[in-house]
């Protein structure tokens, strides 16, 4: 039996947060009624005349840059035929074979090694309108009408594909939250997964360990969870060498992932190659990004989320230093370690307090947090939680929750500790004829009776003492 290397190939989505749209001034954004953002120019009226937004194309020369792409001198419009009901023109005005920017890379660090991904292209279009399913599952199986909300529709989409360069899920799903941070750092797109503003296309296929041979692919589409599309791809792979060992073929397709389900059904089988009859768009003339622009944004672009992985994992290990980049906090981290807070322990709080909440932490002053770090073991649980909560507050400041100390001096706790212990006489019975698990319970009344101030250590210790 051989073994079997994976090769995946990401197309990525973004959705520019501009004022207005790709080619009218009809407003971008969520939160309007539905068809309400719309104009002859988005709703594909005959004779309507698209105008292209500036600052979409600069976007996405920035983008390029910061994927080290080489930026066209002349990059062209085209416009991508098909049928659709959420496309009202039959034709996407899209980048074919002169896209903005091209031939760039992003390199990956990972735990072991630093993988260089290639770009194979960063192109800008429009975005279709939104199909909304009447169906309780949301979804068109099953559904008794189809409605389609036209705001979205024309908006600025950059569209990202890399080379069949990435060869296991990991490296995957590190490059999009590398590429997802890069984007918002830029302040070209919030790229936000729940919302679809970012959203992804997987290309999988195996070959034999060792060949460079490229074999039939399948596309998981439109996913928006980095874990699903790791899940997404490990369940493809493990798929395609059953196949292959079971002396079968790949078909080309686009399959639908379902993290509910086992299998992934295909949505539709894709032609080898799709004739969209691809023709430059004829209301547009080429757009030819001027020198001395594209070179004072490559100035402007500062030192990007994978060297200040790269930076900081000398300092902290590499799993800190990744989760306070992708998550947005290293530069907050830096500015806590510069007041004078314990590299480690800034990390820890930041990570934990501010990753999985996902606060918001751009009016955190970081004088003021250095501070509370640098007092977590001295202060009590119930103050420092409470401190962390309002640390992003105007005017916040940590003095109060500094002077509160916490109680580690047994013979402050002792006496707590007996009356709880005699108050639940039942319960001290139970714990010392073998329910050892009832020390939890004693440990939090302790808690409790001293709001939050007791050394929950030495609590342990005392309670253990004295029901033992
Ligand atoms: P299309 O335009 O039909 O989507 P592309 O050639 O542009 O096809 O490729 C789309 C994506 O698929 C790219 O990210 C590319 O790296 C990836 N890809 C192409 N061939 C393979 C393959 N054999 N295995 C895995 N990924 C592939
Ligand atoms: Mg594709
Ligand atoms: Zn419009």
């Amino acid at each position: 039996m051989s073994t079997w290397e994976p090769v995946i190939g990401l197309e990525i989505h973004v959705q520019l947060k501009t004022e207005t749209k790709m080619f009218c001034r009809c407003r971008n954004g969520f939160g309007g009624e539905p068809n309400t953002q719309t104009c002859p120019v988005c709703l594909g009226f005959p004779g309507a005349l698209p105008v292209p937004n500036r600052r979409a194309i600069e976007e996405t020369i920035k983008l390029g840059l910061a994927l080290d792409c080489e930026i066209a001198e002349r990059a062209v419009f085209h416009r991508k035929n098909y049928f659709y009901p959420d496309l009202p023109k039959a034709y996407q005005i899209s980048q074919y074979d002169e896209p903005l920017c091209s031939h760039g890379k992003l390199a990956v660090p990972t735990p072991d090694g630093e993988p260089v991904i290639g770009i194979t292209r960063a192109h800008l279009e429009e975005d279709a309108a939104k199909n909304i399913h009447v169906a309780a599952s949301g979804r068109i199986r099953g559904a008794t009408a189809t409605l389609v909300d036209f705001n979205r529709g024309g908006t600025p989409l950059v569209e990202i594909v890399t080379e069949p360069d990435i060869h296991d899920s990991e490296t995957a799903k590190r490059f999009l939250q590398l590429l997802r941070q890069t984007v918002v750092e830029l302040g070209l797109s919030d790229a936000e997964l729940e919302k679809g503003s970012m959203r992804f296309d997987v290309n999988v296929s195996v070959r034999p360990a060792g060949s460079d041979e490229l074999r039939t692919r399948t596309e998981l589409k439109n996913m928006n969870s980095f874990n699903f599309a790791a899940k997404g791809i490990e369940r493809e792979i493990a798929r395609q060498i059953r196949v292959y060992e079971e002396g079968g073929t790949v078909e080309q397709e686009t399959l639908h992932f379902d993290p509910a389900h086992e299998e992934s059904p295909p949505m539709r089988s894709k032609e080898e190659a799709q004739d969209y009859r691809y023709f430059p768009e004829p209301d547009l003339v080429p757009v030819h990004p001027p020198e001395d622009l594209v070179d004072r944004f490559r100035t402007e672009i500062g030192e990007l989320p994978g060297a200040r992985i790269r930076r900081i994992a000398d300092t902290l290990s590499f799993y800190d230093a990744d989760v306070l980049v992708t998550g947005g906090l290293d530069r907050l981290w830096s500015a806590v370690v510069d007041a004078g807070a314990d590299p480690k322990e800034a990390a820890n709080v930041l990570a934990n307090q501010f990753v999985a909440t996902g606060t918001d932490v751009s009016a955190v002053d970081a004088g003021e947090l250095a501070k509370l770090v640098q007092a977590r073991a001295e202060i009590p649980r119930a103050a420092f939680d409470e401190a962390l909560a309002k640390v992003g507050e105007a005017g916040f400041s940590a003095d109060p929750y500094l002077a509160q100390k916490v109680v580690a001096d047994a013979s402050e706790l002792d006496p707590v500790i007996d009356r709880i212990i005699e108050a639940n006489a039942g319960q001290a019975a139970q714990y010392r004829g073998g329910k050892h698990g009832l020390l939890g319970f004693f440990v939090g009344q302790v808690m409790k009776e001293t709001g939050g101030k007791a050394d929950p250590r030495v609590v342990n210790e005392r309670v253990r003492a004295k029901l033992g």
